[in-house]
Protein backbone atom coordinates (compact mmCIF):
# COMPACT_ATOMS: atom_id res chain seq x y z
CA UNK A 1 0.00 0.00 0.00
CA UNK A 2 1.82 3.08 -1.00
CA UNK A 3 1.27 6.90 1.26
CA UNK A 4 -0.09 9.74 0.47
CA UNK A 5 1.86 11.57 3.17
CA UNK A 6 -0.48 14.01 5.41
CA UNK A 7 0.23 17.09 7.22
CA UNK A 8 -1.07 19.48 4.69
CA UNK A 9 -2.20 22.66 5.36
CA UNK A 10 -5.40 23.78 4.12
CA UNK A 11 -5.51 27.73 5.42
CA UNK A 12 -6.18 28.48 1.69
CA UNK A 13 -7.10 31.58 0.13
CA UNK A 14 -8.84 31.66 -2.87
CA UNK A 15 -7.37 34.06 -5.79
CA UNK A 16 -8.05 33.03 -9.87
CA UNK A 17 -4.84 34.61 -10.93
CA UNK A 18 -3.78 30.58 -11.34
CA UNK A 19 -0.81 31.48 -9.98
CA UNK A 20 1.22 28.32 -10.08
CA UNK A 21 1.84 27.86 -6.15
CA UNK A 22 -1.08 28.55 -4.86
CA UNK A 23 -3.81 26.21 -4.20
CA UNK A 24 -7.31 26.69 -4.85
CA UNK A 25 -10.43 26.42 -1.99
CA UNK A 26 -13.77 25.56 -2.18
CA UNK A 27 -14.45 28.33 -0.34
CA UNK A 28 -15.49 31.70 -1.40
CA UNK A 29 -14.28 35.29 -1.09
CA UNK A 30 -14.85 36.19 2.65
CA UNK A 31 -18.28 38.53 3.45
CA UNK A 32 -16.36 41.20 4.66
CA UNK A 33 -14.61 41.80 1.39
CA UNK A 34 -18.12 41.88 -0.14
CA UNK A 35 -19.93 44.59 -0.82
CA UNK A 36 -23.68 44.91 0.14
CA UNK A 37 -24.52 47.42 -2.42
CA UNK A 38 -24.00 44.70 -5.16
CA UNK A 39 -25.20 41.29 -4.27
CA UNK A 40 -25.21 39.94 -7.86
CA UNK A 41 -21.29 41.38 -8.55
CA UNK A 42 -20.34 40.03 -5.20
CA UNK A 43 -21.74 36.57 -5.83
CA UNK A 44 -19.93 36.93 -9.43
CA UNK A 45 -16.64 37.72 -7.47
CA UNK A 46 -17.28 34.90 -4.77
CA UNK A 47 -15.76 32.50 -7.48
CA UNK A 48 -14.49 34.75 -9.62
CA UNK A 49 -17.24 34.37 -12.68
CA UNK A 50 -16.79 35.94 -15.39
CA UNK A 51 -20.42 36.68 -16.31
CA UNK A 52 -23.98 35.26 -15.22
CA UNK A 53 -27.19 36.04 -17.94
CA UNK A 54 -31.04 35.65 -16.35
CA UNK A 55 -33.11 35.23 -19.07
CA UNK A 56 -36.71 36.00 -18.46
CA UNK A 57 -39.60 35.41 -21.22
CA UNK A 58 -43.13 36.13 -19.53
CA UNK A 59 -45.16 34.75 -22.43
CA UNK A 60 -43.22 31.07 -22.11
CA UNK A 61 -42.52 31.42 -18.46
CA UNK A 62 -38.88 31.10 -19.22
CA UNK A 63 -37.04 32.26 -15.79
CA UNK A 64 -33.20 30.75 -16.24
CA UNK A 65 -29.90 31.48 -15.21
CA UNK A 66 -26.60 30.77 -17.49
CA UNK A 67 -23.31 31.21 -15.55
CA UNK A 68 -19.92 31.52 -17.11
CA UNK A 69 -17.33 30.92 -15.16
CA UNK A 70 -14.21 30.62 -16.92
CA UNK A 71 -13.53 30.76 -20.88
CA UNK A 72 -9.83 31.17 -20.89
CA UNK A 73 -9.61 27.63 -22.39
CA UNK A 74 -12.35 27.44 -25.08
CA UNK A 75 -16.03 28.26 -24.79
CA UNK A 76 -18.16 27.56 -21.71
CA UNK A 77 -19.70 23.98 -21.70
CA UNK A 78 -21.85 22.77 -19.40
CA UNK A 79 -25.39 21.17 -18.90
CA UNK A 80 -28.92 23.09 -18.27
CA UNK A 81 -30.82 21.61 -15.45
CA UNK A 82 -34.28 22.14 -15.05
CA UNK A 83 -35.30 22.19 -11.04
CA UNK A 84 -38.06 23.42 -8.96
CA UNK A 85 -35.92 26.09 -7.05
CA UNK A 86 -37.25 27.12 -4.02
CA UNK A 87 -35.85 30.63 -4.95
CA UNK A 88 -33.69 32.44 -6.79
CA UNK A 89 -30.93 32.67 -4.67
CA UNK A 90 -30.82 28.82 -4.64
CA UNK A 91 -30.77 28.60 -8.30
CA UNK A 92 -28.16 31.19 -8.41
CA UNK A 93 -26.00 29.52 -6.15
CA UNK A 94 -26.58 26.38 -8.02
CA UNK A 95 -25.61 27.52 -11.21
CA UNK A 96 -22.34 29.22 -9.57
CA UNK A 97 -20.99 26.09 -8.03
CA UNK A 98 -21.81 23.78 -11.38
CA UNK A 99 -20.66 26.15 -13.77
CA UNK A 100 -17.20 26.39 -11.56
CA UNK A 101 -16.35 22.56 -11.47
CA UNK A 102 -17.12 22.92 -14.99
CA UNK A 103 -13.83 24.86 -15.48
CA UNK A 104 -11.94 22.61 -13.37
CA UNK A 105 -13.43 19.19 -15.22
CA UNK A 106 -12.52 20.41 -18.79
CA UNK A 107 -9.08 21.94 -17.49
CA UNK A 108 -7.68 18.63 -16.18
CA UNK A 109 -9.10 16.53 -19.00
CA UNK A 110 -7.13 18.62 -21.49
CA UNK A 111 -10.34 20.18 -23.37
CA UNK A 112 -9.97 22.93 -25.32
CA UNK A 113 -13.12 24.22 -22.55
CA UNK A 114 -14.07 26.56 -20.37
CA UNK A 115 -16.77 26.21 -17.79
CA UNK A 116 -20.54 27.10 -18.01
CA UNK A 117 -24.15 26.31 -16.77
CA UNK A 118 -27.67 26.70 -17.11
CA UNK A 119 -30.55 26.43 -14.88
CA UNK A 120 -33.96 26.72 -15.79
CA UNK A 121 -36.39 27.45 -12.30
CA UNK A 122 -39.42 25.22 -12.93
CA UNK A 123 -41.25 21.93 -12.07
CA UNK A 124 -39.63 19.61 -14.91
CA UNK A 125 -42.90 17.04 -14.28
CA UNK A 126 -45.59 20.36 -15.19
CA UNK A 127 -44.00 22.99 -16.71
CA UNK A 128 -42.29 22.00 -19.73
CA UNK A 129 -43.20 23.55 -23.12
CA UNK A 130 -42.02 23.94 -26.47
CA UNK A 131 -41.87 27.29 -26.30
CA UNK A 132 -40.13 27.85 -22.88
CA UNK A 133 -37.50 25.74 -24.40
CA UNK A 134 -37.16 27.46 -27.77
CA UNK A 135 -37.54 30.70 -25.87
CA UNK A 136 -34.38 29.40 -23.69
CA UNK A 137 -32.72 28.17 -27.20
CA UNK A 138 -32.59 31.69 -28.18
CA UNK A 139 -30.70 33.16 -25.32
CA UNK A 140 -28.01 30.76 -25.53
CA UNK A 141 -27.97 31.43 -29.34
CA UNK A 142 -27.87 35.51 -28.47
CA UNK A 143 -24.77 34.40 -26.69
CA UNK A 144 -22.80 33.55 -29.57
CA UNK A 145 -20.84 30.14 -29.00
CA UNK A 146 -19.55 31.89 -25.24
CA UNK A 147 -21.83 29.47 -23.63
CA UNK A 148 -22.59 25.66 -24.95
CA UNK A 149 -25.20 23.85 -23.03
CA UNK A 150 -26.25 19.89 -22.84
CA UNK A 151 -28.75 17.49 -21.10
CA UNK A 152 -28.59 18.00 -17.43
CA UNK A 153 -30.54 16.86 -14.59
CA UNK A 154 -33.88 17.58 -15.25
CA UNK A 155 -33.79 17.40 -18.84
CA UNK A 156 -34.88 15.25 -21.54
CA UNK A 157 -34.10 14.12 -25.40
CA UNK A 158 -36.96 15.95 -26.51
CA UNK A 159 -35.98 19.22 -24.41
CA UNK A 160 -33.11 19.91 -25.78
CA UNK A 161 -34.15 18.94 -29.30
CA UNK A 162 -36.56 22.16 -28.96
CA UNK A 163 -33.54 24.37 -27.81
CA UNK A 164 -31.38 22.78 -30.43
CA UNK A 165 -34.27 24.08 -33.21
CA UNK A 166 -33.02 27.70 -31.82
CA UNK A 167 -29.21 27.33 -31.96
CA UNK A 168 -26.36 25.30 -32.53
CA UNK A 169 -24.62 25.66 -29.40
CA UNK A 170 -25.44 22.62 -27.84
CA UNK A 171 -24.03 18.92 -27.85
CA UNK A 172 -24.61 15.93 -25.79
CA UNK A 173 -27.84 15.19 -28.93
CA UNK A 174 -29.03 12.13 -30.02
CA UNK A 175 -27.60 10.07 -32.43
CA UNK A 176 -31.00 10.66 -34.34
CA UNK A 177 -29.98 14.11 -34.26
CA UNK A 178 -26.40 13.28 -35.73
CA UNK A 179 -24.75 13.31 -32.35
CA UNK A 180 -22.90 11.15 -29.90
CA UNK A 181 -25.60 9.61 -27.85
CA UNK A 182 -25.54 8.02 -24.70
CA UNK A 183 -21.94 8.79 -23.02
CA UNK A 184 -22.06 6.16 -20.11
CA UNK A 185 -19.41 3.62 -22.65
CA UNK A 186 -16.96 6.34 -23.32
CA UNK A 187 -17.65 7.70 -19.09
CA UNK A 188 -17.25 4.10 -17.71
CA UNK A 189 -14.16 3.66 -20.00
CA UNK A 190 -12.58 6.51 -17.86
CA UNK A 191 -13.27 5.14 -14.95
CA UNK A 192 -11.64 1.58 -15.35
CA UNK A 193 -8.61 3.38 -16.89
CA UNK A 194 -8.45 5.32 -13.37
CA UNK A 195 -9.02 2.49 -11.28
CA UNK A 196 -6.26 1.16 -12.90
CA UNK A 197 -4.08 4.03 -12.41
CA UNK A 198 -4.95 3.55 -8.70
CA UNK A 199 -4.09 0.24 -8.66
CA UNK A 200 -0.88 1.09 -10.30
CA UNK A 201 0.03 3.23 -7.45
CA UNK A 202 -1.25 1.18 -4.91
CA UNK A 203 0.15 -2.32 -5.63
CA UNK A 204 2.65 -1.38 -8.42
CA UNK A 205 0.79 -3.27 -10.84
CA UNK A 206 -2.53 -1.74 -12.83
CA UNK A 207 -3.52 -5.30 -13.39
CA UNK A 208 -7.23 -5.79 -11.64
CA UNK A 209 -7.06 -9.53 -12.02
CA UNK A 210 -7.80 -10.96 -8.70
CA UNK A 211 -9.11 -7.53 -7.21
CA UNK A 212 -12.12 -7.32 -4.89
CA UNK A 213 -14.53 -4.98 -6.09
CA UNK A 214 -17.46 -3.33 -4.22
CA UNK A 215 -19.08 -1.91 -7.23
CA UNK A 216 -22.51 0.58 -6.02
CA UNK A 217 -25.35 0.83 -8.27
CA UNK A 218 -25.97 -1.61 -11.68
CA UNK A 219 -26.97 1.57 -13.29
CA UNK A 220 -25.51 2.56 -17.45
CA UNK A 221 -21.51 3.57 -15.96
CA UNK A 222 -21.81 0.66 -13.84
CA UNK A 223 -22.53 -2.22 -15.91
CA UNK A 224 -20.06 -0.79 -18.61
CA UNK A 225 -17.36 -1.17 -15.92
CA UNK A 226 -18.47 -3.88 -14.66
CA UNK A 227 -17.85 -5.97 -17.67
CA UNK A 228 -13.95 -4.34 -18.11
CA UNK A 229 -13.03 -5.23 -15.07
CA UNK A 230 -14.80 -8.94 -15.24
CA UNK A 231 -12.81 -9.38 -18.48
CA UNK A 232 -9.81 -8.43 -17.01
CA UNK A 233 -10.42 -11.12 -13.77
CA UNK A 234 -11.45 -8.69 -10.64
CA UNK A 235 -13.74 -10.12 -8.53
CA UNK A 236 -17.05 -8.05 -8.30
CA UNK A 237 -19.54 -7.40 -5.54
CA UNK A 238 -22.90 -5.15 -6.88
CA UNK A 239 -25.71 -3.53 -5.10
CA UNK A 240 -28.14 -1.83 -6.50
CA UNK A 241 -31.45 -0.31 -5.13
CA UNK A 242 -33.45 -2.42 -7.71
CA UNK A 243 -32.29 -5.84 -6.66
CA UNK A 244 -33.59 -7.23 -10.33
CA UNK A 245 -30.68 -4.37 -11.95
CA UNK A 246 -27.88 -5.68 -9.52
CA UNK A 247 -29.19 -9.47 -10.51
CA UNK A 248 -28.70 -9.11 -13.88
CA UNK A 249 -25.41 -7.62 -13.44
CA UNK A 250 -24.07 -9.90 -11.11
CA UNK A 251 -25.51 -13.10 -13.38
CA UNK A 252 -23.63 -11.44 -16.64
CA UNK A 253 -20.27 -10.82 -14.91
CA UNK A 254 -20.15 -13.74 -12.39
CA UNK A 255 -20.10 -11.14 -9.62
CA UNK A 256 -21.68 -11.63 -6.17
CA UNK A 257 -25.55 -9.77 -5.02
CA UNK A 258 -24.98 -7.72 -2.14
CA UNK A 259 -26.92 -5.26 0.15
CA UNK A 260 -26.84 -1.35 -0.66
CA UNK A 261 -26.06 -1.26 3.21
CA UNK A 262 -23.56 -3.50 2.99
CA UNK A 263 -21.31 -2.30 0.13
CA UNK A 264 -19.30 0.46 2.18
CA UNK A 265 -17.84 -2.36 4.55
CA UNK A 266 -16.99 -4.69 2.11
CA UNK A 267 -13.52 -6.24 3.01
CA UNK A 268 -12.08 -5.21 -0.92
CA UNK A 269 -9.33 -3.80 -2.56
CA UNK A 270 -11.52 -0.75 -4.43
CA UNK A 271 -14.55 0.87 -3.74
CA UNK A 272 -16.49 1.97 -7.08
CA UNK A 273 -19.41 4.45 -6.34
CA UNK A 274 -21.64 4.42 -9.62
CA UNK A 275 -24.68 5.76 -8.40
CA UNK A 276 -25.52 8.94 -6.25
CA UNK A 277 -23.14 12.11 -4.49
CA UNK A 278 -22.35 12.10 -0.68
CA UNK A 279 -21.47 8.29 -0.41
CA UNK A 280 -18.23 9.33 1.09
CA UNK A 281 -19.00 11.16 4.40
CA UNK A 282 -18.51 10.95 8.58
CA UNK A 283 -20.63 7.41 8.52
CA UNK A 284 -18.79 5.90 5.64
CA UNK A 285 -15.24 6.53 5.98
CA UNK A 286 -15.02 4.24 9.38
CA UNK A 287 -16.55 1.88 7.43
CA UNK A 288 -14.28 1.21 4.40
CA UNK A 289 -11.66 -1.44 4.62
CA UNK A 290 -10.58 -0.58 0.48
CA UNK A 291 -7.58 1.09 -0.50
CA UNK A 292 -8.96 2.29 -3.21
CA UNK A 293 -11.95 4.75 -4.46
CA UNK A 294 -12.24 4.60 -8.10
CA UNK A 295 -15.86 5.21 -9.25
CA UNK A 296 -17.57 6.63 -12.19
CA UNK A 297 -20.33 8.75 -9.74
CA UNK A 298 -20.42 13.05 -9.28
CA UNK A 299 -19.77 14.85 -5.64
CA UNK A 300 -19.20 11.62 -4.32
CA UNK A 301 -17.37 14.22 -1.25
CA UNK A 302 -20.04 14.78 1.41
CA UNK A 303 -17.86 17.31 2.39
CA UNK A 304 -15.29 18.24 -0.24
CA UNK A 305 -12.17 19.53 2.20
CA UNK A 306 -13.16 17.46 5.20
CA UNK A 307 -13.75 14.18 3.60
CA UNK A 308 -10.96 14.20 0.85
CA UNK A 309 -8.46 14.79 4.06
CA UNK A 310 -10.12 12.15 6.23
CA UNK A 311 -9.88 10.00 3.39
CA UNK A 312 -5.86 11.05 3.04
CA UNK A 313 -5.24 10.42 6.75
CA UNK A 314 -6.64 7.01 6.00
CA UNK A 315 -4.00 6.09 3.20
CA UNK A 316 -6.98 5.67 0.82
CA UNK A 317 -6.04 6.23 -2.48
CA UNK A 318 -8.93 8.24 -3.80
CA UNK A 319 -9.53 9.33 -7.92
CA UNK A 320 -10.84 12.85 -7.82
CA UNK A 321 -14.74 12.21 -9.18
CA UNK A 322 -15.18 14.60 -11.55
CA UNK A 323 -11.53 13.78 -13.23
CA UNK A 324 -11.93 9.94 -13.05
CA UNK A 325 -15.98 10.49 -14.93
CA UNK A 326 -14.72 12.65 -17.09
CA UNK A 327 -15.48 10.71 -19.87
CA UNK A 328 -18.51 12.49 -20.52
CA UNK A 329 -17.56 15.51 -20.86
CA UNK A 330 -14.82 13.85 -23.49
CA UNK A 331 -17.23 13.01 -25.00
CA UNK A 332 -19.71 15.83 -25.96
CA UNK A 333 -16.72 17.73 -26.34
CA UNK A 334 -15.87 15.16 -29.28
CA UNK A 335 -19.10 15.77 -30.82
CA UNK A 336 -18.01 19.57 -31.65
CA UNK A 337 -14.95 18.46 -33.23
CA UNK A 338 -17.48 15.72 -35.26
CA UNK A 339 -17.41 12.76 -33.25
CA UNK A 340 -15.23 9.53 -33.55
CA UNK A 341 -16.15 7.08 -30.83
CA UNK A 342 -12.45 5.33 -31.02
CA UNK A 343 -11.01 8.70 -30.59
CA UNK A 344 -13.10 9.67 -27.68
CA UNK A 345 -12.32 6.33 -25.97
CA UNK A 346 -8.16 7.04 -26.99
CA UNK A 347 -8.84 10.19 -24.74
CA UNK A 348 -10.73 9.03 -21.93
CA UNK A 349 -7.77 6.34 -21.55
CA UNK A 350 -5.66 9.15 -20.76
CA UNK A 351 -7.48 9.42 -17.36
CA UNK A 352 -5.28 6.85 -16.56
CA UNK A 353 -1.88 9.46 -16.66
CA UNK A 354 -3.74 12.10 -15.33
CA UNK A 355 -4.96 10.43 -12.45
CA UNK A 356 -1.63 9.26 -11.76
CA UNK A 357 -0.13 12.63 -11.99
CA UNK A 358 -2.49 13.77 -9.44
CA UNK A 359 -1.75 10.88 -7.02
CA UNK A 360 1.93 11.56 -7.58
CA UNK A 361 1.23 15.09 -6.97
CA UNK A 362 -1.31 14.46 -4.03
CA UNK A 363 1.61 12.32 -2.00
CA UNK A 364 4.68 14.96 -2.96
CA UNK A 365 2.86 17.77 -1.52
CA UNK A 366 0.67 15.60 1.05
CA UNK A 367 -2.48 17.54 -0.02
CA UNK A 368 -5.49 15.49 -0.75
CA UNK A 369 -6.20 14.64 -4.23
CA UNK A 370 -8.89 16.47 -4.95
CA UNK A 371 -6.87 19.68 -4.17
CA UNK A 372 -4.07 18.34 -6.17
CA UNK A 373 -6.17 18.22 -8.54
CA UNK A 374 -7.34 21.80 -9.01
CA UNK A 375 -4.18 22.71 -8.73
CA UNK A 376 -3.00 20.71 -11.84
CA UNK A 377 -6.30 22.21 -13.62
CA UNK A 378 -5.21 25.77 -12.27
CA UNK A 379 -1.59 25.24 -13.59
CA UNK A 380 -2.97 24.40 -17.11
CA UNK A 381 -5.31 27.46 -17.40
CA UNK A 382 -2.72 29.73 -16.27
CA UNK A 383 0.03 28.37 -18.77
CA UNK A 384 -2.52 27.94 -21.85
CA UNK A 385 -3.98 31.57 -21.00
CA UNK A 386 -0.63 33.06 -20.92
CA UNK A 387 0.00 31.90 -24.54
CA UNK A 388 -3.45 34.19 -25.10
CA UNK A 389 -1.19 36.90 -24.84
CA UNK A 390 0.17 36.28 -28.19
CA UNK A 391 -1.40 38.28 -30.78
CA UNK A 392 -3.17 35.76 -33.55
CA UNK A 393 -5.15 37.08 -36.19
CA UNK A 394 -7.91 34.09 -35.54
CA UNK A 395 -7.90 35.61 -31.89
CA UNK A 396 -11.60 35.06 -31.66
CA UNK A 397 -11.84 31.53 -31.88
CA UNK A 398 -11.07 29.35 -29.33
CA UNK A 399 -8.37 26.95 -31.62
CA UNK A 400 -9.11 24.08 -32.97
CA UNK A 401 -12.74 23.89 -31.81
CA UNK A 402 -13.61 27.69 -32.53
CA UNK A 403 -13.18 26.49 -36.61
CA UNK A 404 -14.78 23.36 -35.79
CA UNK A 405 -18.44 25.56 -35.29
CA UNK A 406 -17.92 27.63 -38.09
CA UNK A 407 -17.33 24.55 -40.52
CA UNK A 408 -18.83 21.52 -39.58
CA UNK A 409 -22.18 22.38 -37.54
CA UNK A 410 -24.89 24.34 -39.96
P1 LIG B 1 -27.98 5.36 -13.83
O1 LIG B 1 -29.22 6.04 -13.41
O2 LIG B 1 -27.99 4.57 -15.10
O3 LIG B 1 -27.47 4.38 -12.68
C1 LIG B 1 -27.47 4.71 -11.33
C2 LIG B 1 -27.89 3.46 -10.57
O4 LIG B 1 -27.69 3.68 -9.18
C3 LIG B 1 -29.36 3.10 -10.76
O5 LIG B 1 -29.48 1.76 -11.17
C4 LIG B 1 -29.96 3.31 -9.36
O6 LIG B 1 -31.01 2.44 -9.07
C5 LIG B 1 -28.76 3.07 -8.49
N1 LIG B 1 -28.83 3.63 -7.14
C6 LIG B 1 -29.39 4.80 -6.75
N2 LIG B 1 -29.25 4.95 -5.41
C7 LIG B 1 -28.58 3.87 -4.96
C8 LIG B 1 -28.13 3.44 -3.69
N3 LIG B 1 -28.36 4.17 -2.60
N4 LIG B 1 -27.48 2.26 -3.59
C9 LIG B 1 -27.25 1.51 -4.69
N5 LIG B 1 -27.67 1.86 -5.92
C10 LIG B 1 -28.32 3.02 -6.07
O7 LIG B 1 -26.87 6.51 -13.87
P2 LIG B 1 -25.47 6.48 -14.63
O8 LIG B 1 -25.62 7.23 -15.90
O9 LIG B 1 -24.90 5.14 -14.61
O10 LIG B 1 -24.63 7.45 -13.66
C11 LIG B 1 -24.15 6.98 -12.43
C12 LIG B 1 -23.38 8.10 -11.73
O11 LIG B 1 -22.32 8.55 -12.56
C13 LIG B 1 -24.22 9.35 -11.43
O12 LIG B 1 -23.75 9.92 -10.23
C14 LIG B 1 -23.90 10.27 -12.59
O13 LIG B 1 -24.08 11.63 -12.24
C15 LIG B 1 -22.43 9.96 -12.80
N6 LIG B 1 -21.95 10.24 -14.15
C16 LIG B 1 -22.50 9.62 -15.21
C17 LIG B 1 -22.02 9.90 -16.49
C18 LIG B 1 -22.57 9.19 -17.69
O14 LIG B 1 -21.97 9.28 -18.77
N7 LIG B 1 -23.68 8.50 -17.58
C19 LIG B 1 -20.98 10.82 -16.65
C20 LIG B 1 -20.42 11.44 -15.54
C21 LIG B 1 -20.93 11.13 -14.28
Amino acid sequence: MRACGSGSNFNFTHKRNYQMTEAPSSTPKTEKEANPNFPVFNALQSYEHEQIVVCSDPESGLRAIIAIHDTTLGPALGGTRMWNYETEEAALRDVLRLSRGMTYKAAISGLNLGGGKAVIIGDPHTQKTETLFRAFGRFVDGLGGRYITAEDVGMHEQDMEWVYSETKYVTGIPKSLGGSGNPSPVTAHGVYMGAKACAKKAYGSDSLEGKKIALQGAGNVASYFARYAAKEGAEIYITDIYEDKAKALAEEVNGKLVSPDEIYGLDVDIYTPCALGGVINDDTIDQFKCDIIAGGANNVLDIEDRHGKMLLDKGIIYAPDYVINAGGLINVAGELEGYNETRCMEKASKIYDTILDILNYSEDEGIPTHQASNILAERRIAQVGKTHKIYSSKGHFSGRLGEMYMTNRR
